[in-house]
């Protein structure tokens, strides 16, 4: 039986038809907006895939070419306006293939040297937007939740080496309630518990409503706090926590601050914005997801740390077989070292890539067109008289109300757009003062996106 790995006249033919697919999607201006099918139906469509002697390369790339590939949302459309979308430069897909092919193992400097140093120029950037001391750095990780995942285990490492005796709590952590899910979901996997601080207007976190909070919490619970996470861009609606007052309130009360910027943590190299951010300088460990607003292709996130060594303790691996790395001929910035993860790709490398073919100032020219096009959407919704903005866009949030519409015709108006693969707009939920109403949301990311979508999206809301 002839090998797998064999090069031969079926994989060259198969490597340039997979080229020719990916050079055909690259340069795609406006990919079809797919939609999911019933696994039933697509099963029906596509048949068993996995047989004992395979179906072959040009069939199973025929099916996943005309029949699945259709059945996903292009996160790049520049009418898909939900969730958080994405926009990953066309020189950072293009790395992305050759990160895979150039076959690196990402999570030692002896393996990876070459690459690392290129995620490490990557993060120096990275690193400098956020303003932290001089020896803050970071490393790359699969997305948002893995980048808190491990910075609230090496919080909880650090509070625990600081005393015999709070080994044996179980830890507390302080958020907010415009949180991200995965810091509910992360708190739970490391076994802690959260407790949820808001003022009553808009639920954005303060140092005085954390310190109210915190002269509120028990003896016992006053010992078992270890962290605050506060938001650097809620994911619902851009809202940016005040940084600067909770960060005093961390200091003084010798806690781990944490600032979960997965999503807005792009707007730190928008200059109209930066300001909102003051305070992040302060933090112990920072979350930024390049695969959201700095335009990499997923799976890209960040997690950074103002003293990387404290991380170095809680997630560093120890095994015979890697003894070889602490040796000197082996030395160098190992990436294993600072987060959950140890096999790794590298991937920081597509937008290390990108950034050194555009330049940071490309990045911020397009960060600011997000921006921008939230401001021109709320505009545009002011001049219709059957729309309403619920509030100035947060970072490039856009948050407003049909008149009259029921949460039922939220959901209709978005499946009658998703079907016609016109456009994916979503209906989320806005609370303030404790009242919660259902609302479009607009999220822009793509600068590709233009005035006329805007405006073709409010009018399927007439
Ligand atoms: C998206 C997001 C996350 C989760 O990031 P993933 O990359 O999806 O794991 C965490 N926090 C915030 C604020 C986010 O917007």
């Amino acid at each position: 039986m002839k090998s797998m790995h064999a090069l031969d006249i079926e994989t060259v033919e198969m490597t340039f038809d997979i080229m020719k697919y990916a050079i055909n999607r690259i340069s795609n201006t406006e990919p079809e907006l797919g939609h999911p099918k019933k696994e039933t139906d697509l099963m029906k469509m596509v048949g068993e895939t996995i047989t004992k002697e395979g179906i072959g390369g040009e069939k199973a790339f025929e099916l996943f070419r005309d029949v699945l590939a259709k059945a996903t949302v292009p996160v790049d459309h520049p009418r898909h306006l939900a969730f958080v979308p994405a926009a990953p430069t066309r020189a950072a897909i293009l790395f992305d293939l050759v990160t895979s092919a150039a076959s690196v193992h990402g999570a030692y400097w002896m393996t990876g040297a070459g690459g690392i140093f290129c995620e490490n120029q990557a993060m120096k950037w990275l690193v400098s937007l956020t303003g932290l001391p001089e020896k803050a750095f970071g490393v790359f990780t699969s997305g948002g939740t893995a980048a808190n995942l491990s910075a609230m285990i090496t919080a909880r490492e650090y509070w625990r080496e600081l005393n015999d005796e709070n080994k044996a709590y179980k830890g507390l952590i302080i958020t907010s309630s415009g949180a991200h899910s995965s810091i509910k979901s992360m708190a739970n996997v490391i076994d802690a518990d959260l407790i949820l601080v808001d003022d009553d207007d808009e639920d954005r976190l303060t140092g005085e409503w954390l310190q109210k909070k915190i002269n509120q919490l028990s003896f016992t619970d006053r010992k078992r706090l270890f962290a605050v996470v506060a938001t650097g861009g809620t994911t619902n609606a851009g809202i940016i926590d005040d940084l600067e007052s909770v960060a005093d309130v961390c200091e003084k009360e010798k806690l781990w601050f944490h600032v979960d910027a997965a999503y807005g943590g792009g707007a730190l190299a928008a200059p109209s914005v930066r300001h909102l951010f003051n305070g992040i300088e302060r933090a112990d460990s920072i979350t930024i997801d390049p695969h959201k607003w700095l335009f990499s292709p997923y799976d890209c996130g960040a997690i950074i740390y103002k003293n990387i060594e404290l991380a170095k303790n809680a997630h560093s691996q120890k095994g015979a077989y890697l003894d070889i790395f602490k040796d000197e001929g082996a030395q160098g910035f190992n990436p294993a070292d600072y987060q959950i993860q140890l096999t790794r790709r590298l991937r920081g490398l597509p937008l290390w890539f990108s950034l050194a073919m555009h330049g940071t100032e490309k990045y911020a020219q397009a960060i600011e067109r997000g921006l921008e096009l939230a401001q021109i959407a709320a505009e545009k919704i002011k001049t219709r008289d059957y729309l309403e903005l619920i509030r100035d866009p947060g970072l490039s949030c856009v948050l407003f109300k049909r008149k009259g519409w029921q949460p039922d015709d939220y959901i209709d108006w978005t499946y009658t757009n998703h079907q016609a693969g016109f456009a994916l707009v979503t209906p989320t939920k806005w609370t303030k003062n404790g009242h919660s109403e259902t609302a479009a949301r607009f999220c822009f990311i793509n600068p590709d996106t233009n005035e006329k979508d805007i405006e073709e999206i409010l009018v399927t809301m007439q």
